[in-house]
């Protein structure tokens, strides 16, 4: 079953981003430009003529420090599945004005969210997990894999890929993953039911916080066609903060969203990588040591199995950067752990930048998605990265 264009299947890695180069180039162009200027007006002499190069030297400058023309923003992978769907994502894309300050990108990330949710028509988030138990009912168990393929009144399919665009680390690698209904992921790590887009991997915890060096990328998943444009803006919004400030860079390496059973390929054969092992597992300790790990394949790091009542089953969840790296404590980010540290959301981010900082979880908020400190899982106050629309 074809997940679509973008990159799919053993390419290589995907491009950087036009603007980019845009960056740099213009400026440069600029500077040519002055160049002449300066040919033409040491001819003419004078002072005011050395002023002029001064004056258009300084704005030269001062564009290379700007962003670059904006990237793409979230798109359907085969929008003809949901054409409804890809036009409201067009609608709520965000503005990348030049220079736009913080409560600027704020006021348009609450405008856009706002638009979302009126024309989706959603007022709870809760009330798409019901329209989507109604769709499926008499089904038998619910499923991802039968509610995809069905479509909403006026014909959009349930299920779309999102490709939206996200921080990688300088050397990180994607990694197409799988889906199937399967009791065990291990099932799906060796048979690939079916490809069900893509995630990113990066062995070196040096690599993962080196903002600097980061390169847009996109990352591509399964969601219900009712809450991508929801999911969208969330994830644009993470995305824009690190285009217009590096310090706020989080790279979202992996996102899981529709799926019951998932898994990366079993046979990417052995890989090493470095991660964080917090001694202390209940308290608020921040000691940390790097650990090297060793495992079989990237199927023991990019795995999950969702429970029945879960609303990845119907694509009304997210997961943001859970890995499962086993042979160490609560790290990183370990997909649910019972530390009292993993609230101090800024400190976690800092060692290890897949921790995703506090600000995210505010902007979480604004469309009312359910974040993990409002709930407890089998009685344990256990936290990790799980966005929904909640079940009440
Ligand atoms: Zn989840």
């Amino acid at each position: 079953m074809r997940t679509g264009g973008f990159g799919r299947g053993k390419g290589g890695e995907t491009p950087p981003l036009r603007g980019m180069t845009g960056a740099v180039i213009r400026p440069l162009r600029r500077l040519l430009a002055a160049g002449r200027l300066i040919a033409v007006l040491l001819v003419l002499g004078g002072l005011g003529g050395a002023l002029l190069i001064l004056a258009f030297l300084s704005g030269a400058l001062s564009a290379a420090a700007a962003p670059g023309p904006a990237p793409p923003h979230p798109q359907l992978v085969d929008a003809s599945r949901a054409p409804a769907t890809a036009r409201i994502l067009k609608q709520v894309a965000l503005d990348y004005a030049p220079q736009m300050s913080q409560p600027a990108r704020d006021q348009d990330f609450r405008a856009k969210v706002a638009l979302a949710k009126r024309l989706l028509g959603v007022g709870r988030l809760v009330s798409l997990r019901q329209q989507s138990l109604a769709l499926l009912y008499g089904r038998g168990e619910v499923s991802w894999e039968d509610l995809r393929l069905l479509r909403w009144p006026g014909g959009e399919q349930v299920g779309v890929t999102l490709s939206v665009p996200v921080w990688a680390p300088a050397r990180a690698r994607r990694v197409p993953t799988y889906c199937g209904f399967e009791k065990r992921w291990q099932a799906v790590a060796q048979a690939q039911p079916r490809p069900s887009g893509f995630v990113w991997f990066s062995p070196s915890i040096a690599d993962i916080n080196n903002t600097a060096q980061y390169r847009p990328e996109r990352i591509q998943f399964e969601v219900n066609s009712r809450f991508a444009p929801l999911a969208a803006v969330f994830l644009e919004y993470i995305f824009r903060e690190g285009w217009y400030d590096q310090a706020k860079r989080v790279p979202l390496m992996e996102l899981r969203a529709g799926e019951d059973t998932y898994a990366a390929s079993a046979y990417s054969g052995p890989i090493t990588a470095e991660c964080l092992s917090f001694p202390d597992d209940e308290g608020d300790s921040l000691a940390a040591r790097v650990a090297l790990c060793h495992y079989n394949s990237l199927a023991d790091i990019y795995h999950g199995r969702h429970a029945v009542t879960s609303n990845h089953r119907l694509g009304l969840a997210m997961d943001l950067n859970d890995f499962n790296y086993a042979g160490v404590t609560d790290g990183p980010p370990n997909p649910i752990s019972r530390a009292v540290r993993q609230f101090n959301r800024d400190a976690m981010h800092k060692l290890d930048a897949r921790h995703l900082p506090a600000w995210v979880y505010r902007a979480a908020k604004e469309p009312g998605f359910r974040i993990p400190q409002e709930w407890t899982y089998f009685g344990y106050h256990t936290d990790w990265a799980h966005f929904d629309v909640g079940t009440k």
